[in-house]
């Protein structure tokens, strides 16, 4: 189909547009005809895909597609840009029409991709926080436009939309922009690799994904610490879904105190439980909630200690800080591994000391 380029406002701010080119997309067994245009807006390029008469739907189903690189090239597991883009595409092939309007130049929040690779080069080899890169860039954490959306619906002429997004933000914006726009909710299956990204994405961009977030059950763990400053507090979450056992005490055996009360309460126990604690796990703990299947163990604390994380990753669970929006009115301080052999753990804290024997347990 073309569009009448009468339809456009004369003050468009699209230039340079190339197209209809009609492409054959394969998505999951059928093949559909979209027709494809590209753009450029205000230094950025654009393009969308279309199917269907869209001017004969009451709704058009629009997805409005932020360039990344590692998701849509290269399947990276990590964030749920592939699974969104390709559930809007098989969405708008059931319907037989719609859109998705794509930001080539939009990876890394507006960044582009540049920013994107240094994202990632900084979390996994400087430890980064998302919140300390953006500001080592002097960028928002989302700087993007959407000036150029607005341009490419009215060249389409569309009007009424329904918007494959749980971005408020961006409903907000359609809707001031004088378009009819409903929503229909997409969200990522959570997964022990995206987990972390979209978990961010809630607790600093207000994306509506109906999860819980690690600072969700963090947080109430944290406040009862504070009441009790002498105790320890944890608790075992079943699926990111429910509380299975909870434990506060002043003894400091807190995996051992908290898996008895995981078998007690008669849990089958099975992948997907998550531990978390008001307070750094002992060294030797770690291997206790791997055996008891606990994928997950996690604290609220920025940065953690190296032999916590190499232990961790050597029994093959994951040790997630998650210290951004929950930190300890007070500072607390935690009891650091300071010596270790085969046989015995030093740990110390504020000048008390504290020793973990291993071969009969116990603390002396
Ligand atoms: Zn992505």
């Amino acid at each position: 189909m073309t569009y009448s380029h009468n339809e456009q406002p004369e003050n468009t701010i699209l230039e340079n547009i190339v197209g209809p080119v009609s492409l054959p997309l394969k998505i999951d067994e059928s093949v559909n005809y979209f027709q494809l245009h590209y753009f450029e807006c205000q230094g950025k390029r654009w393009a969308c895909a279309t199917l269907g008469d869209l001017h004969s739907m009451q709704a058009v189903p629009l997805r409005i597609e932020s360039a990344c690189f590692f998701g849509h090239v290269m399947h990276s597991q990590q964030c749920d840009c592939g699974f969104q883009l390709d559930e809007a595409f098989r969405r708008i092939a059931r319907n037989k029409g719609g859109v998705v309007i794509y930001g080539i130049d939009q990876d890394a929040r507006g960044l582009g991709i540049e920013k994107h690779f240094r994202i990632y080069d900084y979390r996994q080899n400087e430890n980064l926080d998302t919140d300390e890169i953006y500001k080592r860039f002097h960028a928002p954490l989302d700087s993007r436009s959407y000036e150029a959306v607005t341009a490419i619906l009215h060249f389409l002429g569309i009007h009424n939309i329904l918007l494959m997004s749980n971005n408020q933000e961006r409903l907000a914006f359609l809707r001031k922009q004088g378009f009819q726009v409903e929503r229909d909710e997409i969200e990522a299956p959570l997964t022990q690799y995206n987990m972390a990204t979209m978990m961010l994405e809630k607790e600093d961009l207000n994306y509506q994904w109906s999860f819980h977030t690690h600072g969700d059950w963090l947080l109430p763990l944290q406040q009862q610490a504070e009441e009790h400053p002498d105790c320890y507090v944890a608790c075992v979450v079943k699926d990111n879904r429910e509380i299975v056992a909870d434990w506060m005490g002043e003894s400091w055996d807190v995996a051992t105190s908290l898996l008895a009360k995981l078998s007690d309460s008669n849990n089958r126990v099975e992948n997907g439980l998550a531990v978390y604690l008001s307070d750094l796990p002992r060294l030797d703990e770690l291997a206790l909630y791997a055996k008891a299947g606990v994928s997950f163990v996690v604290v609220p604390f920025p940065v953690l200690p190296d032999y916590l994380k190499a232990e961790a990753r050597r029994l093959g669970i994951r040790l997630q800080d998650w210290g951004r929006e929950n930190k300890y009115k007070q500072p607390r301080p935690q009891w650091i591994l300071e010596e270790h052999s085969d046989s015995q753990h030093i740990y110390i804290r504020e000048g008390e000391r504290r020793v973990i024997r291993l071969n009969h347990g116990g603390i002396v």
